[in-house]
């Protein structure tokens, strides 16, 4: 309601522009053909950007996450979006996801590490134990990103999970300064 509100106060020009804008982005809008994040050309603007350690390669669930994550600016790898997570509840499988295209990315690629963030649940883990499982034998490091409090959060009120899985995942100070 709030933005037909809008675009009736404006020349009808300007709602025509919005409207040929968005047909646009809908017809030329596809997936990067490497990693399956959103594009416009065949491959997307991470793929393309030669600053980027092409040895470093974050598997994550969908798009949102590559967003959340480039917005931190503390990564520079490139990504791989499998496009959900195993859920045999809901009836996704291994197949359903892009999990060949990253065997086969390891495979092909110069790829040293690959770092797993996925949301920290039963499915997460599942996934990431198939996936390390099938990487078996290949000479790929594989880490998660770290589980642990929140920044702002309370000891006492962390989950027992949480709380051990910090102390299991400590890390040196210096390293907790510096980033
Ligand atoms: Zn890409």
């Amino acid at each position: 309601m709030r933005l037909v509100l809008h675009l009736i106060k404006q020349p009808a020009s300007d709602a025509m522009q919005f409207g040929a804008a968005i047909t646009q982005m809908r017809n030329e809008i596809k997936f990067c053909t490497r990693c399956h994040n959103i594009s416009d050309t065949d491959l997307c603007a991470i793929c393309k950007n030669t600053l980027r350690k092409t040895a470093l390669l974050c598997v994550v669930e969908n798009i949102r996450d590559v967003i959340a994550i480039e917005s931190t600016q503390q990564f520079n790898g490139i990504y791989h979006v499998l496009g959900g997570i195993i859920s045999p509840l809901d009836g996704i499988g291994p197949e359903q996801l892009n999990i060949t295209s990253l065997i086969d990315r390891i495979t092909n690629e110069h790829i040293e590490e690959i770092v797993f963030a996925l949301n920290p649940n039963i499915q997460g883990d599942t996934t990431v134990y198939y996936i390390a499982k099938k990487l078996k034998g290949k000479s790929v490091k594989i880490t998660t990103i770290a589980r642990g409090i929140a920044f702002g959060g309370e000891l006492e009120y962390a989950d027992e999970m949480t709380l051990a899985k910090s102390i299991s995942n400590r890390i040196p100070v210096e390293n907790y300064i510096t980033s």
